[in-house]
């Protein structure tokens, strides 16, 4: 049977690259698939089936089992995030890099994402150096680059191929430039971060995957499978992903291994109290390190607002509907509205809606449903 990937999902359908074929499929998916609640994101690999060679048409039977899945952009299967960073205009902000890692490393668990550092013509040599020294020993691949001279544009080039890439940053380091140096008239929707806790305009409704042909590169057009980029997500500080408080240090190989022997059970490292990170602190990178308890600090934020969130949530809604782990939560009803939704029942009266008393019966548990995977597929 035929297969593909899915290279755009929108309302109407998807369409599907079929690398044996060479071709785009037009594609619906089969109505079991609909039934069944499977949601086909951009970069999942399908089977096809139906294929109309004239018409370029094909059907999705099946999804294949998914390696990994983006929440930004919306995106399955992908290979690796490029972090671009400047390393001047904007000035290099070492906490801000170690957050987009952070984030990165827990969407796309195993792989590493790659650092980029752009603007490299603004930079003396040794600045480099100093960046190469921070993340090389880590395990990081870094690459420097500079869109404005075409300083290492190849080596990026080169690391791109024959994979599935996205790039991510903030608004102002280069990302499309440097798109555009390895692919002219690429259109990438961009996400904006318009700033550090600003409100960003986001691309999150849908999301593409754009073939890159390398025309400039000939050499790497030749030996390699299809290559792909992925819009490029926009988002705030306050979307990024965190860890739980104790398991940011995993996060940190260098903390980590230190951590490793600290004698405190459930220890966050930032207090010094004979702790085995705080005691051997020289023999990581301060910056790291300050990178390391401001993620902490966010952490432990975020855990007590989610608790006080999901005490709220908790007093102000009940669970309906009547199989075993699959009842939802509706909001309760206010008490002014609880004492006319009971005098309408005691007087016999029909409810359309009543969420304070009936069970979602299984029709209206899949409409419910539906209704959510329309709008994941809106373009
Ligand atoms: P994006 O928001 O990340 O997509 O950033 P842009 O690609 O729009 O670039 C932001 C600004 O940085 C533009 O004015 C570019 O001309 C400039 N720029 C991009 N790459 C370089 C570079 O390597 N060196 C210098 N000096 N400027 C660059
Ligand atoms: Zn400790």
């Amino acid at each position: 049977m035929a297969s593909g990937t899915v290279l755009r999902s929108h309302a109407g359908g998807y369409l599907v690259y079929d690398p044996e074929l060479d071709t785009v499929f037009q594609c619906a998916a089969r109505g079991r698939l609909k039934k069944e609640r499977v949601s086909i994101f951009t970069g999942d690999r399908v089977e096809l089936d139906e294929i109309d060679p004239e018409q370029n048409t094909a059907v999705i039977a099946t999804m294949l089992e998914r390696e990994n899945l983006l929440s930004r952009p919306p995106l399955a299967n992908v290979d690796q995030v490029i972090i671009v960073q400047a390393v001047h205009q904007p000035e290099w902000n070492p906490l801000l890099t170690d957050r987009y890692i952070v984030h990165f490393q827990l969407e796309l668990s195993p792989a590493l994402p790659v650092l980029c550092f752009n603007k490299c013509d603004l930079a003396d040599e040794s600045e480099l150096e100093a960046l190469r020294s921070i993340y090389e020993p880590l395990g990081y691949f870094v690459i420097f680059v500079s869109a404005m001279t075409g300083q290492g544009i190849e080596d990026l080039a080169k690391a791109l191929a024959g994979k599935v890439s996205v790039f991510a940053g903030q608004s102002g380091v280069g990302k499309s430039t440097l798109l555009n140096c390895i692919e002219k008239d690429l259109q990438l929707k961009t996400g904006v971060m318009d700033h550090e806790f600003g409100v960003g305009r986001h691309t999150t409704t849908s999301s593409e995957l754009y073939r890159l042909s390398f025309e400039h590169f000939p050499a790497i057009r030749a030996s390699q499978t299809a290559s792909w980029v992925g819009d490029t997500p926009g988002f705030n500080l306050l979307e990024l992903k965190h860890p739980q408080p104790t398991e940011v240090v995993w996060q940190f190989p260098e903390i980590l291994k230190l951590a490793q022997d600290c004698k405190y059970l459930n220890c966050l490292h930032v207090v010094d109290n004979d702790c085995n990170v705080l005691n051997h602190i020289d023999e990581i990178s301060l910056g790291r390190y300050n990178s390391y308890a401001a993620i902490v600090s966010d952490a432990q934020l975020e855990y007590s607002r989610r608790q006080v969130t999901s005490q709220k949530v908790e007093a102000n809604v009940k669970k309906v509907g009547g199989r075993a782990g699959k009842e939802i939560s509706v909001p309760r009803l206010s008490t002014k509205y609880r004492a006319i939704s009971r005098r309408r029942e005691k007087q016999g009266q029909y409810e359309e809606i009543d969420t304070e008393d009936d069970e979602l019966d299984a029709t209206e548990h899949d409409t419910y449903n539906d209704g959510i995977e329309d709008d994941e597929n809106l373009d």
